[in-house]
């Protein structure tokens, strides 16, 4: 659908409480704005109550150089679940040059990470609204915060997890709030665009294009991709017809080929485990930047190119990243947390897939890395808490909450979980999990339960020592596995 883009109305944030007389009084009569948050324990001010997010409609303008400013219009239609006299979305990086809400200018100041806004009337309860906001998205990261953008060697990409597609686009940040996406891109020659989703046509006028591409699925705003480089585009065909799309610096396609071309048997096997793959397309992008790690944006994930040229990496260890990013798919894109602690499920499984991949396809005893993720559990319990209590992320800590205990220290607990139900009950509790909650959001007690379901057994005590206790309890079978204790240094 094109954008309705209403007149061009410049205004700095500061001035905006001025805008008219109706929103001067609006905002004398109630509480001071203030950043609100939907009560995440992990990131308190992500996320905004009062309404649910049913689609977005981002519009970029890609100015050729990764150093300045894009220019930018957001379109968010929701649904309010409570009056609202003033609408909080969360936004922290870039310019607002105006805000209408039902094609009306609305008034707006920032507090905290957000942009609050102030409607000419107030939103009724269980109402349609349209909120559009021009403004510019910032590729330069702020002082001591990482992601959003990324800047390649060639344009851009996105690594939005896990709270920081507000330094992007204006949005409800969380992913209890999932919505459909329609994501245009407009760039000089020579650049080719790309976003998750499929391609929905593009238009070239007066030496630039326009890409627009749209998701078939809900998608959580930190799963968002946006690829603007000097990129090929390549395609081939996965099971059942599924098409396949890679994006690549177009000098490296020849020697990035013959990773690529492992995706289509690598989504086959993953739907051999867990049942079929939960998406419209997916695709490898593959970006000339130092990210520190590989992200699985919805139908597109972002792997750093230095994965697959740099010869230091063993060939079974590349592949097995791959499939840890192709697993998510179903894993924490099809299926997302709730909330952040829940992200025990996102990368335990993960990593549980990246593991049992590299045991079937190279030899790579599942049972040894288990075993060695025993011994050190302890340690990263203390370090990062039980895996589904992550400590907080510290600020400007790069790795957030993205520590140990979530990855081998999750995928522990789904070893420990094999060990107690048997693998039958395991395998099914699997293909349930994904088909039950596909294209939604679920928590850890709806893990527990279904899995407490499947093996008709109450599970209860079993998963609140796996999960939230201090100490990893003895793993069920292998009485010899011992946790080597937690070093007197580790940092709390
Ligand atoms: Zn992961």
């Amino acid at each position: 659908m094109p954008l309705s883009l209403g007149p061009r109305v410049p205004r700095r944030l500061k001035a905006t409480l001025l805008a008219t007389a109706a929103s001067v009084c609006l905002v004398a009569a109630s509480a001071p704005p203030a950043p609100l948050g939907v009560g995440d324990r992990l990131f308190p001010y992500l996320g905004n109550p009062g309404y649910d997010v049913s689609s977005y409609d981002l519009s970029f303008t890609y100015p050729g150089d990764n150093s300045k400013p894009l220019r930018a219009v957001t379109t968010i239609d929701a649904r309010t679940t409570r009056r609202l006299d003033r609408v909080n979305l969360d936004f922290a990086h870039g310019r607002v040059d105006s805000v209408e809400v039902d094609g009306r200018p609305a008034a707006f100041t920032t507090a905290g990470e957000d942009l609050v806004i102030t409607p000419e009337n107030p939103l009724p309860r269980s109402s349609r609204t349209r909120i559009a906001v021009r403004h510019t998205s910032d590729p330069v990261s702020p002082k001591g915060r990482d992601g959003g953008w990324v800047r390649t060697a060639d344009g851009l990409a996105m690594a939005n997890q896990a709270d920081a597609a507000h330094l992007v686009f204006p949005c409800n940040d969380h992913p209890s709030d999932k919505a459909m996406f329609t994501i245009h891109v407009t760039a000089p020659e020579g650049y080719t665009a790309v976003a998750n989703g499929l391609p929905a046509g593009v238009a070239r006028s007066g030496g630039a294009t326009t890409w627009t591409y749209r998701t078939q699925h809900p998608m959580a705003t930190e799963l968002t991709q946006v690829s603007i480089g000097r990129s090929t585009v390549l395609h081939r065909t996965g099971p059942h017809g599924l098409p396949v799309r890679d994006v690549v610096p177009t000098e490296d396609r020849k020697a990035l080929e013959p990773w690529l071309a492992r995706t289509p048997d690598q989504i086959a096997w993953m739907e051999s485990k867990v049942g079929p793959y939960p998406f419209e397309t997916y695709g490898v992008l593959v970006a000339s930047a130092t990210t520190g790690f590989e992200l699985e944006t919805q139908t597109l994930s972002l792997f750093e190119k230095k994965l697959f040229t740099d010869t230091a990496y063993p060939k079974w260890y590349v592949e097995s990243v791959m499939v840890h990013e192709l697993s998510h798919q179903w894993f924490g894109d099809s299926v997302s947390p709730r909330v952040w602690s829940d992200l025990w499920i996102n990368e335990g499984h993960a990593t549980w897939y990246e593991a049992l991949y590299a045991e079937e396809k190279a030899n790579r005893s599942l049972e040894a890395r288990m075993k060695a993720a025993y011994s050190a559990s302890d340690r990263w319990r203390e370090a990062g808490g039980p895996p589904a209590m992550p400590k907080p992320p510290k600020p400007g800590q790069k790795i957030g909450i993205f520590r140990a205990n979530v990855y081998d220290g999750a995928a522990l607990v789904l070893y420990a979980l094999r060990q107690e139900i048997g693998k039958p009950a395991f395998e099914r509790l699997e293909r349930d999990w994904v088909r039950a909650h596909r294209d939604t959001d679920a928590t850890t007690a709806d893990f527990q339960r279904l899995a407490s379901d499947v093996s008709g057994r109450d599970l209860s005590g079993f998963f609140r020592a796996w999960l939230y206790g201090e100490k990893t309890p003895p793993m069920p079978g292998r009485p010899d596995w011992k946790a080597a204790p937690p070093s007197k240094t580790a940092k709390k």
